[in-house]
């Protein structure tokens, strides 16, 4: 494989049939590698559009009136349907509409519960069914439609490590969720709205993870503000301990050419440097041209990140204090120990995968190896920074941890006999508890 972790399979394309498939083929190229693999189902969510037009496309001039309603009647040069009271209950004069991603911009000068009189501020082409974003409205709307919980019901039973969220805007949107999800799957919020940066910190506490979803973001408020909201995204997240992807556009060029831009190689590095745990190509692998360099292209800019000195000095400068618990501080111990005797890498056990999540936030300069029993927890910690997950049996006492530990560690190819490792988990062994113990060992040698 050229290097992808987590695969997303994007339930705004496709039918049930098709993600089925790409869902079986990656199973399958899961056990012919024998590593875990993670896989993502990502919700369309409440994606609004407008209606149809009866005589195709218009052509919206600067200062002319549109007028956006509930009426079933196809839309012409003065009115298009736009299907969501919600919309409507919730608009205030002065609030701007954004069609086509932003391409056409309408400003609201009165409106009532069925209807708003726009005018026209940025012109352009409208057809039908384009999507509508109200950027500074938070909207009465369930993060979940009633095609998303079908496509939910569907994708657990399939079985999917993850699930993105989309245009979530509130903290309760991610309850609701976990109503729904529960424990099946990690849940995955995507900031694309600004009022869901206006509550950043209550949504990473109760996300599994979150996404800078730059695409629609970049749509919802001025392209200059992202690059600040992304690096601050990061760092809530990093501060958490929760995974962070940064997404959209990252080669985009390779969607046509083998070869990205130069700023497009940077604008990778730079999530990198930040700190994201997972960078995401959609397009580019999705329907481009060049799918397998973009991905051997994007692995490449980030190992040779971690090969910059600069990068781990970057990392450590953001650490934050141990939280007071007590698996946070033997994580933040393993941290210490492992500067101190430099080992060939840093192995965990752990069921629910919360002690390799809180070792990340650590960003330790050695590899983490994570074994688990669960094949749930090996593929959902694909997402997680440095992580290398494996799925093992459990440990029996503390002899058969350290030889399961090395026996992991060398058919990775991470460790050899003789060579130092720092194993941690939680004592008394086999049932899931928290973890509790740190241990140094040589492989082979027992301890
Ligand atoms: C985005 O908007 O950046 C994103 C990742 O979401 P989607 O691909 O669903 O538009």
């Amino acid at each position: 494989m050229a290097g992808v972790d987590v695969f997303r399979m994007n339930f705004s394309h496709g039918e049930h049939d098709e993600h089925r498939a790409r869902h079986a083929a990656i199973r399958e190229l899961e056990r012919s590698t024998g590593r875990p693999v993670g896989i993502m189902m990502d919700l369309q969510g409440p994606k609004l559009r407008i209606g149809k037009f009866a005589e195709g496309p218009i052509e919206l001039a600067i200062g002319d009136r549109f007028r956006l309603d509930l009426h079933d009647a196809p839309g012409d040069q003065e009115r298009a349907t736009l299907p969501h009271p919600e919309i409507f209950a919730a608009l205030e004069p002065g609030a701007d509409l954004l069609l086509d991603d932003g391409k056409v911009r309408l400003r609201v000068k009165s409106c009532g519960q069925k209807f708003a009189d726009t005018e026209v501020v940025v012109a352009g082409p409208l057809s039908e069914r384009k999507g509508v974003n109200v950027p500074g409205v938070v909207l009465p709307l369930s993060p979940l439609t009633e095609k998303d919980r079908r496509d939910l019901a569907f994708g657990l039973e399939l079985g999917v490590d993850w699930v993105a969220l989309s245009f979530v805007q509130r903290p309760e949107d991610i309850v609701e969720a976990r109503g729904l999800i529960g424990e099946q799957a990690g849940i995955l919020a995507k900031l694309e709205k600004p009022a869901a940066i206006e509550r950043l910190e209550p949504i990473v506490d109760l996300a599994d993870a979150v996404m800078v979803a730059r695409g629609d973001l970049g749509v919802e408020m001025p392209a200059e503000d992202v690059p600040i909201q992304q690096r601050r995204i990061v760092q809530v997240a990093r501060q958490a301990g929760k995974p962070v992807v940064v997404a959209t556009q990252m080669l985009d060029s390779m969607m046509e050419r083998p070869v990205p831009t130069r700023a497009e190689a940077s604008d990778v590095a730079t999530a990198v440097y930040e700190g994201a745990d997972a960078v995401m190509l959609s397009g580019e692998t999705a329907a481009g041209a060049y799918p397998v360099e973009a991905v051997t292209m994007m692995n490449r800019i980030v190992e040779r990140v971690q090969d910059d000195p600069a990068y781990w000095d970057g990392l450590e400068a953001q650490n934050n204090d141990a939280k007071d618990t007590t698996p946070d501080a033997i994580s933040a111990a393993v941290k210490v120990a492992a500067d101190s005797i430099n080992p060939a890498a840093i192995v965990t056990y752990t069921t629910s995968g919360s002690t390799a999540f809180r070792i990340a936030r650590e960003r330790p300069r050695y590899p983490i190896v994570s074994l688990t029993p669960r094949e749930t927890t090996a593929r959902r910690q694909t997402i997680v920074w440095g992580v290398h997950s494996r799925r093992t049996p459990d440990a029996n006492s503390l002899e058969d941890m350290v030889e399961i530990a090395g026996h992991q560690a060398r058919i990775d190819g991470i460790a050899g006999p003789g060579d130092r490792v720092i194993i941690t988990a939680g004592v008394p062994f086999g049932a899931p508890g928290i973890t509790n113990m740190l241990r140094i060992a040589r492989i082979g040698m027992g301890g």
